[in-house]
């Protein structure tokens, strides 16, 4: 049996996939089958239809929170988060969102496209136009050599402190600026394709969530690799922190998290790049269920 939305605590959430870029060591999915008794893992994913008939026929006054968080990564199902988002915020409800961050790898143009293309025939909804792009979807920012280390050599942008994540990265996606203090480290979330995605995604986010939680996990990109084992290597923690900047000051909330058996040391560090994001750090208790 699928269970798709279930009550823990005061809070219901809402599990719409299994799919995952990462494989965390600290995953409740590798110990348990589910979380309160619950078996999240899913034969069918819900269509948002589904979801929407069984939230109408519940009392939603009962719960505080509607929580996107499952026995998966929610970003994988943006449309139907979207959807039911914004179907419990026309209620009056508050929403969150709990993901890994990864949005720019995983959701894809064609996905925007379609959720704004409805925005557009619908005037009354969210508009999510990037005012840094044409129409045609060229970056006007990219032309300024004074905002990217486009082309250019790597010392180039070592030089200037700009990460050029193509010249700059190993294979798997490791910055080897981040290596030398002296550049006072990579800031290769500032890809701008990726930032590009960022921004078109939290501009549709903001009208369906208020709460968004990011799995930081770790200070650096090999740490996080070797936690979290990211199915797009070393690019998943800088598309995370990039999600993160983003969504910081444009969602109402944004809160980073570690589990609090990293030690002291890199829950310093975490909370100094919470710092630098804009976003709040949360010690979350290891759990294996
Ligand atoms: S991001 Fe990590 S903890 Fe979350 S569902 Fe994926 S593997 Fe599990």
């Amino acid at each position: 049996m699928n269970t798709y939305l279930y009550g823990y605590q005061d809070k219901l959430y809402i599990n719409l996939t299994n799919l995952c870029s990462n494989n965390c060591d600290f995953c409740v999915r590798n110990t348990a089958d589910g979380v309160g008794g619950h078996n999240l893992w899913l034969e069918n994913e819900p269509s948002a239809e589904e979801i929407i008939a069984e939230l109408r026929g519940m009392n939603l006054d009962k719960y505080a929170e509607f929580v996107f968080c499952g026995f998966g990564e929610p970003l994988y199902a943006f449309e139907k988060l979207i959807e039911i988002g914004r179907f419990l915020k026309g209620k009056g409800k508050k929403t969150r969102l709990n993901t890994n961050g990864q949005a720019s790898l995983i959701i894809g143009r064609e996905v925007l496209d379609r959720i704004e293309k409805k925005a557009d025939k619908n005037p009354g909804s969210v508009k999510t136009r990037n005012e840094n792009h044409t129409k045609d979807g060229v970056c006007t920012l990219q032309k300024n050599p004074e905002n990217y280390a486009e082309s250019g050599s790597a010392k180039d942008s070592e030089e200037k402190g700009i990460c050029n994540p193509y010249e700059n990265h190993t294979k798997d996606g490791v910055c080897n600026l981040r290596k030398n203090p002296e550049t006072g480290g990579c800031r290769s979330y500032e890809n701008p394709e990726r930032k590009d995605i960022c921004k078109r995604v939290v501009g549709i986010l903001r009208g369906a969530v208020d709460t968004v939680g990011i799995s930081l996990n770790a200070s650096n990109a090999e740490r996080y690799n070797e936690i979290c084992r990211c199915a797009f290597g070393g690019e998943g923690f800088y598309a995370m922190l990039e999600f993160a900047k983003e969504c910081a000051g444009k969602v109402k909330r944004v809160i980073l998290s570690v589990v609090d058996t990293i030690g002291e040391d890199e829950i310093e560090k975490c909370k100094r790049l919470a710092g630098e994001v804009g976003a709040e750090l949360r010690i979350r208790k290891y759990s294996a269920v």
